[in-house]
């Protein structure tokens, strides 16, 4: 299904800058720090000061959302892999421009993920309002202390879409359902890769349980673990991969976005 990203629940993913800083327990195993050594880069943890990607990595969205019309199919961009769209050190003007290009996009659904949301707020431009049409919101939720500040801060802000992420999943969400009002999706998935650290069964099935409770859709994403096939996304039997409802969103998407302001990263 993902055209450019093997993340199973986007078809895209988008990095406006490269670079980021380890500041909570989900970081701790940061696949993006790895491989930015990996690759020769030395992005994490302010070695260098996160860098904007390239014209090209730019313009290729623009790419993405004329096939999208073009096609008639929306589709869905992560925003980002290698980086944290509200880290307070991203590059100037960097985010102004994220937001310029998300207003000139409206064929794509932007999954905007952060571990910083406290900075949310601020990090939203002048005109979102109740939130664009096109922007899915969403926080990580590795385990409660650090997982449920930030579903209040979630839920604090306007947006048409509230998801959240518990991947890597570190310990059993006590209490999740009664947190979830207001949010539309949940992905659950364990760690993979070096040095994993186990995802329970137990807490799996529970958060799903809960989930499902208060009827919020759910993508499955993994087991975690060192495999290629990263321990699967079948639990209990079934494979769980659901989207949040959206359709009322999009009757004339153009037309709700508010009209673009800023220069467009194309022509940087
Ligand atoms: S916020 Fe995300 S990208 Fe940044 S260090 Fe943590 S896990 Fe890595």
């Amino acid at each position: 299904m993902a055209e450019t990203t093997g993340i199973s629940w986007t078809d895209h993913t988008f990095n406006p800058w490269w670079g980021c800083t380890k500041i909570a327990p989900g970081c701790d195993n940061c696949y993006a720090a790895t491989l930015d050594q990996r690759t020769g880069g030395n992005y994490w943890d302010l070695k260098q000061a996160p860098r904007r990607t390239n014209p090209s990595n730019w313009n290729k969205v623009q790419t993405w959302n004329h096939k999208a019309e073009s096609q008639g199919v929306r589709r869905k961009v992560f925003c980002g892999s290698m980086m944290d769209w509200c880290d307070k050190d991203a590059p100037a003007g960097a985010r102004d421009d994220l937001f310029a290009l998300i207003r000139n996009t409206p064929w794509l659904d932007w999954q905007l993920l952060t571990k910083r949301a406290t900075l949310i707020e601020r990090c939203l431009p002048s005109d979102w309002g109740e939130g664009y049409p096109n922007v899915w919101l969403g926080v990580t939720v590795e385990n409660p202390e650090f997982g449920y500040p930030r579903i209040e801060a979630l839920q604090r802000i306007p947006a048409e879409v509230k998801f959240l992420s518990a991947e890597p999943l570190l310990a059993r969400l006590d209490g999740f359902a009664s947190r979830l009002g207001g949010i539309n999706w949940v992905i659950i998935g364990g760690e993979s890769g070096p040095g994993h650290r186990t995802m329970k069964s137990e807490w799996a099935e529970d958060a799903v349980a809960q989930c499902r409770r208060v009827a919020v859709p759910i993508w499955f994403k993994q087991w975690g673990g060192n495999g290629p096939e990263k321990g699967g996304s079948i639990i209990n039997g079934i494979e769980i991969k659901e989207w949040p409802r959206t359709d009322y969103l999009y009757a004339n998407s153009s037309s709700k976005l508010p009209a673009s302001t800023a220069e467009s990263p194309d022509s940087i």
